[in-house]
C-alpha cells in the first residue's frame, strides 16, 4: 500500500508538470475515456444513476452537470468517447469535488482525475477536460514568444521564482514555455487552453497580475484569423483566452492525438 501511495504521488507530481511537458502525454486507447463521478457530486446533482444519463435535467451549475456537459461537448467536437466505468479501474478518470479546479494531463496508468470546485463557470471545466485529453496550455508552447509579449514582472518571476510561495508554484507550473511539443497546429489565440491576457484575480494581492501578456502583431494577426469561428458568440468569447468553446484547432489536435478520423 505504501508503494502504491508513493507511485500515485509520483504520478501526480509528474502530471502537474505535464501541462508544460506534453511530449510525454499519452493518448487514451482507441479514444475512449472510462470515467466515474464521485458520489457527493452525483448526490448534489440529484442524479438517479451513477453515470451522466439525464445530465441536462440536473441543476444548472451542479459540478456533475458541468463535467457531463463538458465530456459531451468534447465528444461532439473530437470524437473521443467517455464511457462510465463501474469497475473502478486504476486508470479510470475520476471526477471529484475539491477546493480548486484542476486536472491531470492525457492518459496516466493511474490517478487520472478532474477536480471541480463549487461555483466554477462551465468554461473552466471544459478547459480541464481539454487537459485530460492531452492538451497543454496554448500560451506555454515553445513558439509563444512570437505571438505574445509576457509582462516584465512575470518574465522576472519566471527567471527568479524558487519553489517556495504559492505564486511561484503557479508561475512555474502555468507560465514557462515548454521546450518540445509532440503535435502542432498553428498558434491558436482562440484556443480554450489559452489564458486570458487579463487573468485577475489570479493573485489578488498583487495588482500587476491584472495583465499578464499582450499580443504581438503576429499574435493579433493569428487572432484575426481564428475569430470568425466565434462570430455568433458573445463578446467575451471573441478574444484571446476565451473560455466559451472548444476551438477548431483544439478539437483537431485531440482528434489527431487519438488517431481518430476527421469528423464529417
Ligand atoms: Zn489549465
Amino acid at each position: 500500500m505504501k508503494y502504491l501511495i508513493f507511485a500515485v504521488m509520483m504520478l501526480w507530481a509528474g502530471a502537474a508538470q505535464a501541462a508544460a511537458v506534453p511530449d510525454w502525454a499519452q493518448p487514451w486507447k482507441d479514444g475512449v475515456v472510462p470515467y466515474r463521478i464521485e458520489a457527493p457530486l452525483l448526490a448534489r446533482a440529484g442524479a438517479k444513476g451513477r453515470d451522466c444519463t439525464g445530465w441536462d435535467r440536473w441543476p444548472k451549475g451542479a459540478q456533475a452537470r458541468l463535467a457531463c456537459q463538458a465530456m459531451d461537448d468534447w465528444h461532439r467536437a473530437s470524437g473521443v468517447r467517455f464511457i462510465y466505468d463501474p469497475r473502478n479501474r486504476l486508470d479510470t478518470l475520476v471526477i471529484r469535488d475539491g477546493d480548486a479546479t484542476t486536472a491531470t494531463i492525457g492518459h496516466l496508468p493511474l490517478g487520472n482525475r478532474v477536480t471541480i470546485e463549487r461555483g466554477v463557470p462551465y468554461g473552466a471545466v471544459l478547459h480541464e477536460i481539454g487537459h485530460v485529453l492531452g492538451l497543454m496550455h496554448e500560451h506555454q508552447r515553445p513558439d509563444r514568444d512570437t505571438y505574445l509579449t509576457i509582462e516584465p514582472f512575470l518574465r522576472d518571476l519566471l527567471k527568479t521564482c524558487g519553489v517556495g510561495t504559492a505564486v511561484c508554484r503557479d508561475v512555474r507550473l502555468s507560465f514557462p514555455a515548454v521546450a518540445r511539443v509532440k503535435y502542432a497546429s498553428d498558434y491558436d489565440p482562440c484556443s480554450l487552453m489559452h489564458y486570458l491576457a487579463n487573468q485577475a484575480p489570479r493573485h489578488r494581492e498583487d495588482p500587476r497580475w491584472a495583465r499578464i501578456f499582450s499580443l504581438s502583431d503576429k499574435g493579433k494577426a493569428a487572432l484575426k484569423t481564428c475569430l470568425p469561428q466565434f462570430s455568433q458568440r458573445a463578446e467575451r468569447c471573441r478574444k484571446v483566452g476565451q473560455k466559451c468553446a472548444i476551438s477548431k484547432l483544439d478539437a483537431d489536435v485531440v482528434r489527431r492525438f487519438h488517431g481518430l478520423e476527421p469528423r464529417a
